[in-house]
């Protein structure tokens, strides 16, 4: 959205305090997740249990000056307000003036099961297809659709929206902001069934969202959808989806494990790889084909988009569990529908012996009696080994069950007793409603396949961009730079977090680093830093953004950019020398460069310089001095080009030290990691990276015995010795052997010893008291840090991270 304050008032009829003309591009209504105060207005959410205001303080303090709200508080002052009536009716007033003029092709999905997954789906095999926007997360509430819709801007082509339900007549405001040309309707079942008196009074009240559709894409397999949909949509185009058979798009064979499924599309068969073969996945690819035949878009190509898709939050998930057995984690939801789904996926495995924990079903309205019969009966089929119920009202029926029947009132008693750790060889079904928190049990029955790990803590990560973007002014953008695979981490992983936290840039050093980044989904804008001449044609293909830094380089993407095709002027990224004599232009090409640039189809989107020496305090003349050719052969070039591109230098350490450089944007990288050079701002940083392993083994060498290769290390009196799982060829320079280096055991530092090997090394243990095998080992961060650690290694934090092996596991931590 663009609208100014005035235009705001004006459409939803509101009155305002302050300054009329700023401009509005997006509305934040959770004060702690406000990443961008640019152009965005906090909304005071207030619903019957709970008020948004007491959040305005927090989101003028995060830099936001305009709010919507139903009060005035003028003790905040040089605020914009909003005054509104109702804080949920504004947005959905708004809502549906800015859907009614958006020029845009819509699908609206709703139904009880698969929303999100679906809609998940339709945007990774849609995006590169067609300019598309999406709901964020499941957001698909009275708010949650509003503000989905109030993300569509004039470059979007395709608007992809969950509106989802949970009480009577609130279909009815969610069709009253938005008319969906294409109407998906999933799998209808009990999930919220809670609040509605039926079954057809739920289905009723979901299909209001198709009543402006012009073609409705529904699950047929319920014959009173099927009926419903008919009867009251005969002028449409309907087409039904599903296991049965009376479907238009369907299953012909019953495929087993490795066989292709093949699909029936109206007369047509099209065979599809799916490699799941429960049948909630089966029927949301059905879905999936529909919408994407639906909009023409060629079976061979359905068939490579199907091939990548991510399995997004499968719900079931299968993890390898300790003492060989298999664990069936569906821990999200319980009701009857998903416990069938549960109990089908068991089937895909072949072993004879199996278990369940089933907790108390939540929320629904028919007799309990009746309920719980009807799961016994679906669950004494599986010929359960043994049944764990968990809940007062279950545990009831525990008669009704056949197999070894244990109860418990709660997830922990479960734990206390120790009969699911003595469980071996079977496979053991996770069923639970979510308030009883059964994912506890995965942690207790998962096999750690890793003792190694380099675990990333991505809300840490999130704090320190929040830390450094307090430093600059609310309408200073940043670049992230994920070059290098993100030093290391993952550049998928944090890329896409920052995607969702609204980086406004993202920085690669070569093509390919972010031709990978589109393949998976990542939209927001990738410049990359040394674009090589065989890449120029992905990069044209791949919507990236080329730093050109020299008269050759500027030439070469040029004749690409021209070969192409492409008749839009193509952004590029200007980079001037400043004394890093590294890459650039220097002050003498300028004129030169301005000439060259005036009759060429391309956008000059910033101009930008590196420093050298930020983070180095002695070379603060030196920074100062870059800062100032910086500042005077842009401003020269600015004129020159006759337009303002943006402008940036400062990496992380110029940020917290040069803040007033800042200019349009600044581009960070250790910093989010949360490494400063400076001692105060390292206080403010929360550490993000921690690598971690276990000890293998405690040997007691003895005076006269020798440890590791060469027999470098003799210790002098019997010694405590533990092996490490860790070696050179996981990125551990061989120099920190032989004790330069310190490894973390119970918070003590333990001296490496002897000479480090390619899959191992040694550490002296002897003064740490009541250290065993199995422990835990902080290769760095914590005790010893990752700058102490970079210190052993005589190098910098850099190349520390970057040097970690791919074999390394990485996992990360978010909420
Ligand atoms: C890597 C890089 C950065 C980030 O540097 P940090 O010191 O990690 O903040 C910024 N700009 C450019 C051009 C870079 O290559």
């Amino acid at each position: 959205m663009n609208y100014t304050v005035q235009q705001i008032a004006a459409i939803t009829n509101s009155h305002t305090i302050g300054d009329k003309d700023l401009v509005i591009k997006n509305i934040a209504f959770d004060s702690r997740i406000i990443y961008s105060t640019k152009n965005t207005a906090f909304i005071a959410v207030n619903t019957h249990k709970n008020s948004g205001e007491k959040f305005i303080e927090a989101a003028i303090d995060r830099g936001i000056d305009i709010i919507i709200s139903e009060h005035h508080y003028p003790q905040f002052e040089n605020i914009t307000w909003i005054i509104v009536e109702n804080s949920v009716n504004f947005l959905q007033k708004l809502a549906r003036y800015h859907f009614e003029n958006a020029a845009l092709k819509s699908i609206g999905i709703t139904g009880s099961n698969g929303k999100t997954i679906l809609k998940e789906w339709l945007y990774q095999c849609l995006w590169n297809e067609f300019p598309t926007v999406k709901s964020p997360k499941s957001f698909n509430s009275q708010i949650g659709l509003p503000l989905s819709l109030l993300q569509i801007n004039s470059t979007h082509q395709l608007g992809i929206f969950e509106a989802g339900i949970s009480h009577p007549h609130e279909m009815e405001k969610l069709e009253n902001i938005f008319h969906p040309q294409i109407g998906l309707l999933t799998h209808i079942g009990t999930a919220h069934a809670a609040n509605f008196q039926s079954e057809e009074e739920l289905i009723d009240e979901k299909i209001i969202l198709f009543r402006h559709s012009e073609v409705i894409i529904y699950n047929g397999d319920n014959s009173l959808v099927d009926k419903k949909i008919k009867e009251l949509y005969s002028s449409r185009k309907l087409i039904s989806y599903g296991l049965k058979e009376s479907n238009q798009i369907s299953i012909k064979n019953h495929p087993s494990k490795d066989e292709k499924i093949i699909v029936k599309y109206f007369d047509e068969e099209i065979s599809f790889p799916v490699h799941q073969r429960d049948e909630a996945t089966l029927t949301n690819a059905l879905a999936l084909i529909s919408v994407l035949k639906e909009l023409q878009i060629d079976n061979q190509k359905i068939i490579e988009k199907i091939n990548t898709l991510k399995a997004v939050e499968m719900r079931l998930e299968a993890i390898e569990g300790i003492k060989n057995n298999i664990v069936i984690n569906d821990s999200f939801n319980l009701d009857l529908d998903s416990l069938k789904t549960a109990l089908q996926f068991l089937k895909e495995y072949n072993k004879s012996k199996k278990s369940l924990v089933l907790t108390d079903i939540v929320g629904v309205n028919s007799n309990s009696k009746e309920l719980y019969e009807e799961v016994s009966e679906l669950v004494n089929e599986q010929q359960f080994d043994s049944v764990f119920l968990i809940g007062d009202e279950i545990s009831k029926f525990k008669e009704l069950f056949k197999s070894k029947i244990y109860t418990f009132i709660s997830t922990q008693e479960l734990i206390d007793s120790k009969h699911l750790t003595d469980i071996e060889n079977q496979i053991i079904l996770l069923k639970g409603a979510r308030k009883f928190e059964i994912e506890k049990l995965k942690d207790i029955l998962e096999l750690r396949k890793h003792d190694t790990v380099l675990e990333i803590n991505l809300n840490a990560l999130l704090h320190n961009i929040n830390y450094h973007k307090s430093l600059l002014k609310p309408g200073t953008k940043m670049m992230a730079m994920v070059k290098a695979n993100a030093y290391g981490l993952g550049s998928y992983e944090i890329s896409e977090f920052l995607q969702h936290h609204h980086i406004d840039y993202l920085g690669v050093a070569f093509a390919d680093e972010g031709v990978e980044l589109r393949k998976k989904g990542i939209t927001t804008p990738i410049i990359v830093m040394n674009p090589e001449q065989h890449s120029y044609g992905a990069i044209i293909e791949y919507n990236l953004e080329p730093e050109i830094y020299s008269f050759r380089v500027l030439e070469l993407f040029y004749e690409a950019v021209q070969k192409s095709g492409s008749d839009k002027k193509y952004p590029i990224h200007i980079k001037l020398e400043t004394g890093m004599h590294r890459l650039g232009f220097k002050d003498f090409e300028l004129d030169q460069l301005g000439e060259a640039l005036s009759n060429k189809n391309l956008k000059v989107q910033s101009i930008f310089s590196h420093l050298s020496s930020s983070d180095m305090p002695e070379e603060k003349e030196f920074t100062l001095k870059q800062l100032e050719v910086f500042e005077k052969n842009s401003a020269y070039l600015i004129e020159k080009l006759g337009y303002a591109p943006l402008r940036h230098i400062l990496n992380s350490s110029g940020i917290t030290s040069y803040t007033n450089h800042q200019y349009d944007m600044v581009r960070i990288g250790i910093g989010m990691l949360g490494e400063s050079p400076n001692s105060e701002i390292q206080k403010q940083l929360q550490s993000v990276v921690s690598f971690k392993t276990v000890i293998s083994q405690i040997s007691i060498v003895e005076n006269g015995e020798s440890v590791g290769y060469s027999r470098k290390y003799k210790p002098d009196h019997a010694a405590k010795i533990a092996t490490i799982p860790v070696g050179y060829a996981d990125g551990i320079p061989r120099l920190i052997g032989n004790q330069a280096g310190n490894l973390g055991v119970n918070k003590v530092l333990a001296p490496i010893v002897g000479n480090i090997c390619m899959d191992m090394m040694m550490i002296n243990v002897d003064h740490i008291p009541n250290v065993k095998e199995g422990d835990k080992v902080t290769i760095f961060n914590a005790q010893p840090s990752l700058k102490e650690f970079a210190g052993y290694c005589k190098t910098i934090t850099y190349e520390v991270l970057t040097s970690i092996s791919p074999r390394v596991k990485r996992i990360y931590i978010k909420d």
